[in-house]
């Protein structure tokens, strides 16, 4: 009996989204770009509202990293 069904399909890259809140200055550039990983509250703190965003918001999130006036946002695998 074949007991050994393919799963490594579903091992897809992930990107785990961490920002640097020392260096964070709140200035709303990454929600601007990518608004479903990042939102700045009404308190005027940013907030990551998808630290593991899936693969059709890479682009925005790279795009957002690429933006942030204090190079707060890191992208990790
Ligand atoms: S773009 Fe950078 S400094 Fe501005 S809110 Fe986002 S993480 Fe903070």
């Amino acid at each position: 009996m074949p007991a050994s069904a393919e799963l490594s399909s579903f091992t897809e890259d992930v990107v785990k989204v961490t920002v640097n809140f020392d260096l964070c200055a709140s200035t709303g550039a990454c929600a601007q770009v990518a608004p479903e990983v990042f939102e700045v509250r009404n308190d005027g703190y940013l907030h990551i509202r998808k630290e593991q965003p899936g693969p059709e918001l890479y682009d925005e999130v790279q795009q957002a990293a690429d933006l942030c006036p204090t190079g707060a946002i890191t992208l990790e695998d």
